[in-house]
């Protein structure tokens, strides 16, 4: 299942400010009004640098029912006047909802005359409303573009909220980190940006921050699905870590309880960083953030993560383990260990958004065993003509019984394997990095494969077929 942010209505007050405000703008005379204004039409101040002349001019030679008209289409070489009908014409294109529209030629005022501090707040006001628009369209490229010009025309802590957001979106967590982080210092308080800056803090494994976010973001009526659960974990997490200790190798930041381990957690390390080599050739994917890993005593492991006993490790965000599956032999636990970093690089590489017999067929070919017993599964479903639709594992196995979930692990390691041979690991990686951002896995299918969701079905149940004769 794909969980998607929920886009809270994060449309700011900005809206263009009417001609008016401008200190030296002065009032164009409306059609009908001009007998009013006539020659007049000048304000204070507007003489100085020649703004009133040309209505002046007009004013005085042309009948005084045709000055609004002549002013709008005198061939005027008077770049602040010209810039004035620009604005004025923006506000109409602002009112009438035109956004693209105002801003282009608000863009044209600020060209004539760059020193009017008006223009800029209008064409600053204008692209915010539009990028804030882009996101709620998810145009999110666009709405980085918008929210960057309007960065540049003054600093304002909304878009640096919207644009952290927006990064978030496409998949630049650390963009989107630093512009989440200006947007709080500058008093952002909104339950979505505590969110966003959240779960990126989750993705990179700042448990602390990650709960601090998190927290905030519930303490300001966030209501995002599996919050509180969240929530939960990580403050049971902390909890049961307090007195842990922490070492380090290259990669990996493994914690263990209390007193002695030293050599177990040197053989976790050990097997880890094998993990990080080969799991990184096969996807050419070599993570610079240090993955967490936490090693429990048996009991504790299976409290905190509700695994059956026979469960070697998980993958929540941090690897899992429990300490006694060290007992079982070192091949056993290297297989564990490439299974459950596979894990992480796979949720890392497509945020969480990869369906599950993807993220399991992936790990489990990521262990490097040869398992007769998938085989013969398999074999036994193809006879029985008892596949199981993809989209029927596309979330969690747990719901499975014993036989069916057998079956499931089978499928997802063929259908990973056939997915790698036919395509190769470099797509498989561009694959998961579009289902990142992908609002479907046929979507997503399609931009880095170039085929449908269907398709691919299709052909991985002719393979199935033909493999299994
Ligand atoms: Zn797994």
């Amino acid at each position: 299942m794909r969980s998607r942010l929920a886009w809270l209505a994060l449309l700011i007050a900005a809206s263009v400010a009417i001609g008016r405000a401008g200190a030296r703008a002065p009032a164009l005379p409306a059609t009908g009004d001009a007998s009013a204004t006539g020659d007049a039409a000048a304000p204070a101040g507007a003489a100085g640098n020649g703004h009133g002349a040309p209505v002046a001019a007009g004013g005085a030679d042309a009948d005084p029912g045709a000055l609004a008209a002549g002013v709008a289409t005198a061939p005027t070489a008077d770049p602040a006047a010209t810039a004035e009908e620009r604005n004025r014409e923006a506000v109409e294109r602002a009112n009438a909802g035109d956004l693209d529209r105002t801003i282009d030629l608000l863009r044209d005022a600020r060209r004539l005359a760059p020193d009017t501090d008006l223009y800029r707040t209008n064409l600053q006001a204008a692209l915010i409303d539009a990028a804030f628009a882009d996101l709620r369209g998810e145009r999110f490229r666009g709405a980085i573009a918008r929210f960057t010009e309007a960065l540049a025309l003054a600093d304002r802590g909304e878009i640096h909220r919207g644009l952290g957001y927006a990064y978030y979106r496409t998949n630049e967590p650390e963009s989107a980190r630093a512009e989440l982080e200006r947007a709080v210092a500058a008093g952002a308080a909104d339950a979505q940006t505590y969110l966003t800056l959240g779960r990126i803090h989750l993705d990179r494994h700042d448990q602390a921050r990650a709960l601090a976010m998190l927290r905030a973001a519930a303490g300001a009526g966030a209501d995002s699905p599996g919050l509180a659960a969240t929530i939960a974990r990580l403050e049971r997490d902390a909890a049961a870590e307090a007195d842990y200790r922490a070492l380090g190798s290259s990669h990996f930041i493994l914690k263990i309880e209390g007193r002695g381990g030293d050599a177990a957690a040197r053989t976790v390390l050990n097997a880890l960083e094998d993990a990080y080599r080969r799991v990184g050739a096969r996807f050419a994917y070599y993570p610079l953030e240090r993955i967490e890993v936490v090693l429990y005593p048996d009991e504790t492991f299976r409290a905190l993560t509700g695994s059956p006993h026979w469960s070697g490790g998980i993958y929540d965000g941090r690897i899992k383990m429990p300490i006694g599956g060290l007992a079982r032999g070192s091949e056993r636990l290297a297989r564990t260990v490439r299974h459950e970093y596979a894990h992480a690089a796979i949720v890392t590489l497509s945020k969480g958004k990869a369906p599950v017999w993807i993220n399991e067929g992936l790990a489990q070919v990521a262990e490097e065993t040869d398992d007769a017993g998938r085989s013969n599964r398999l074999r036994m479903a193809v006879a029985a003509d008892g596949i199981l639709p993809l989209a029927d594992l596309a979330s969690g196995f747990t719901r499975f019984d014993r036989d069916q979930a057998s079956l499931a692990y089978a499928q997802a390691y063929f259908a990973a394997k056939y997915l790698l041979d036919r395509k190769g690991a470099y797509n498989v990686r561009r694959l998961l990095e579009a289902m990142a951002t992908a609002s479907t896995d046929d979507d997503a299918f399609r931009l880095a494969l170039g085929m449908s969701y269907a398709d691919f079905e299709r052909r991985l149940r002719a393979a199935l077929a033909a493999g299994a004769r």
